[in-house]
């Protein structure tokens, strides 16, 4: 069960590892895409902490939701819209529960339906999807995290500005799917 409090921790952790390594995103995102990544997520995590400071209601919905629409109209680039979407849809569901694993997995489904993508075309879904897996049956470590990084790397990029390098994409990390990892990696930190 995720409380608003936890949700706020874990918003602020993930802005921190963002913010900590944004040179190194952007870097990756330069081998295989147009280098913004740590910038697009670093303006979009700190759009997010400001908006939690003026949350004044008590509830994972709200929390949620405001910190969608920070990434949405902040972080410009693919990964806004597709992080948005996560947020929009967790906080959607969490009008019914506020049991993690369903609450990850809504995540999961709003990205896949935004940006028409799935497993094994090289993108953040790459890292949530084994995530919700992990957390279904109550074992999401640091090992989960570790091991969805090594899987993304030998995949061709289908989708987003890494597909138009083709199989240039393939060897190296999908920047996205490595901000995601920061972003379970607080998850863990903060409410496991
Ligand atoms: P842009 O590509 O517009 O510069 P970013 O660099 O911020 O945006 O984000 C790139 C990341 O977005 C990729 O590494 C990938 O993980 C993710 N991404 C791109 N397109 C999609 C998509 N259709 N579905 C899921 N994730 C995607
Ligand atoms: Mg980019
Ligand atoms: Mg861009």
């Amino acid at each position: 069960e995720l409380t608003h409090e936890q949700a706020k921790r874990w918003l602020l952790n993930f802005h921190q590892k963002v913010t900590d390594n944004k040179a190194y995103l952007s870097e990756l995102d330069q081998a295989i895409g147009d280098g913004d990544h740590g910038s697009n997520m670093a303006r979009g995590t700190e759009a997010v902490k400001d908006k939690l400071g003026s949350v004044t209601e008590d509830s994972l919905e709200a929390v949620l939701k405001q910190a969608a629409m920070a990434l949405i109209s902040k972080v410009g680039g693919a990964s806004g819209p597709l992080y948005g979407s996560a947020f929009m849809a967790m906080a959607k569901t969490a009008k019914e529960t506020s049991e993690l694993s369903t609450l990850i997995e809504a995540g999961l489904d709003g990205i896949k339906h935004r940006g028409k993508a799935d497993v094994g075309d090289k993108t953040m879904i790459d890292m949530w999807q084994p995530v919700t897996s992990a957390l279904h049956e109550d074992d999401l470590t640091e090992v989960t995290i570790d091991q969805a990084l090594e899987d993304v790397k030998p995949l061709k990029a289908k989708k987003g500005r890494a597909s138009y390098v083709g199989e240039r994409s393939m060897g190296a990390l999908d920047p996205g799917a490595v901000s995601s990892g920061y972003l379970f990696t607080a998850l863990i930190e903060e409410v496991l």
